[in-house]
């Protein structure tokens, strides 16, 4: 059995494979992905307002204003029905970020069950970054280690790939993973703190990345959850 609201934070510097981690966690255990990139992605794409307010961050590989992010997350947060678990992707960024979250936990009376981090070295962050390539309808991330012929449309949901225009350029990437170091420690501290805090290694390959964020979600539940295989 599930326990009720399941709520896991996946961090993690760019191209860690959060994205990857997170969409395998969540059709396993049953929650809902929620990552604040692809949101903001489809705001862009679809040219809302919001949309058009964040592109130049995106574009530059700066974050988002925290009050943009923060009003965006609570928005999809109250959009979900009561109960439902759910993985965040690329949230919170900042410390700020990460307070407001737990003020959203509180005030829903819901709880943070587990904050997973996935630690990979730059050199091997730069070429997995300028390998990725992503549908542009579902998200879904391919990248160099997939096997078979890339047919430039998505095997889920045969939407267009492409490369993000973020991805693209080496400078920018190199930005993110500098913006990375320096506001991801003391969010880390932050959970340390509350002790839910765990660090995985992400160097191995997907399959076994998958497998060691299981193991700390199943000790974490345990007798409480099972994975639909
Ligand atoms: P990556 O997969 O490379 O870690 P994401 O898809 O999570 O990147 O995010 C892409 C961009 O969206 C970020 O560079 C930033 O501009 C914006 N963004 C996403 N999440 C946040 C956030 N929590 N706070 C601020 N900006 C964000
Ligand atoms: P993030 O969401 O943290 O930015 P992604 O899940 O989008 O990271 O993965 C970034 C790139 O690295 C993608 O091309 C993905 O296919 C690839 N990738 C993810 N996990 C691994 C892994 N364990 N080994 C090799 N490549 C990986």
């Amino acid at each position: 059995m599930m326990p009720e609201s399941l709520q896991l934070i996946i961090m993690g510097p760019p191209g860690s494979g959060k994205g990857t981690q997170s969409v395998a966690l969540a059709r396993d255990i049953g929650a809902e992905h929620i990552s604040t990139g692809d949101l903001f992605r489809y705001h862009e794409r679809s040219a809302t307002p919001l949309g058009i307010q964040i592109q130049d961050f995106m574009k530059k590989g700066d974050l988002v204003p925290d009050d943009i992010t923060i009003a965006m997350l609570k928005d999809k947060i109250a959009s979900l029905a009561d109960n439902v678990g759910y993985i965040l992707d690329g949230f919170p960024r900042t410390l700020n970020q990460a307070i407001s979250f737990d003020k959203m936990l509180t005030a829903r009376d819901c709880r943070l069950d587990l904050v997973i981090c996935i630690d990979v070295p730059g050199k091997q962050l730069e070429d997995r970054l300028l390998g990725r390539i992503v549908c542009m309808e579902c998200s879904l991330v391919y990248g160099n280690h997939v096997d078979g012929e890339y047919t430039g449309y998505c095997n889920s949901c045969g939407g267009k790939l492409h490369k993000r225009v973020d991805d693209s350029d080496k400078e920018v990437i190199g930005y993110r993973l500098k913006k990375y170091e320096e506001f991801s420690f003391p969010i880390m501290d932050h959970y340390q703190e509350y002790g839910i805090l765990h660090r995985i290694d992400g160097t191995g390959l997907v399959s076994e990345v998958t497998d060691a964020i299981k193991e700390v979600v199943a000790t974490t539940f345990k007798g409480t959850l099972s994975f639909n295989y």
